[in-house]
């Protein structure tokens, strides 16, 4: 079994948190162990709860219309969230169900190993961008051990409101620069240093 097959199966039997209790399907993320790109969004939502997979519903359909503006499509990125179970009626993710969730995704990385990390709306951001505000640092980046960093408002957010709908779609659009650079940049020997930022 791969290593992420493996993670994925410790989610599914998580019960850290409350709404552990009240999942349909734990939503761990997906796409390839070798991704250059990770894309990561807040919880799953409903539909994201009844299939067990990250962004299938209206904000994943936009998230597949941004990817293909650059010509990827959603099998060449790696997807996840912050937190693996739905908040009950799409509230937002509490602290501690993001500090119980959040070795999955420092593991998740650490696996992956991509070339670029995209976050996707605030709480997304504040593990990577602590103390920012994402209408300041929306497209932009920061680069720490051979990682790009780059913060984006999230597609649900988005679709409802013109003025972020122009912002996220610009932002998009400036990823594949990101990535070129983001493959000369010289690789780190210490990958699970890059850890560290997650709020420590
Ligand atoms: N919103 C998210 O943040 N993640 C999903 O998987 C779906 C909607």
């Amino acid at each position: 079994m791969s290593a992420l097959s493996e993670i994925n199966e410790e989610i599914g039997r998580c019960q850290l948190c409350e709404i552990a209790k009240y999942r349909t399907k734990a939503v761990p993320g997906e796409g390839p162990g070798d991704a250059e790109i990770m894309f990561v969004g807040e919880a799953p939502g409903w539909h994201e709860d009844q299939q067990g997979r990250p962004f299938v519903g209206p904000a994943g359909q936009y998230l597949e219309q941004l990817l293909s503006s650059i010509g990827l499509r959603r099998e060449q990125v790696y997807i996840a969230n912050v937190i693996k179970c739905r908040p009950a009626a799409n509230r937002d993710p509490l602290p501690a169900e993001i500090l119980n969730c959040r070795q999955w995704l420092e593991r998740q990385i650490e696996i992956i190993h991509p070339k670029m990390i995209v976050t996707l709306g605030r709480y997304s951001m504040a593990m990577f961008f602590p103390g920012k505000s994402i209408s300041k640092i929306h497209g932009t980046t920061q680069k720490r051990d051979g990682i790009i960093y780059y913060a984006m408002y999230h597609p649900a957010a988005a679709l409802h409101q013109q003025s972020l709908r122009q912002a996220i779609e610009a932002d998009m659009l400036k990823i594949p620069a990101l990535l070129v650079e983001a493959k000369t940049m010289p690789e780190t020997e210490s990958q699970p240093q890059q850890l560290s930022m997650f709020g420590d």
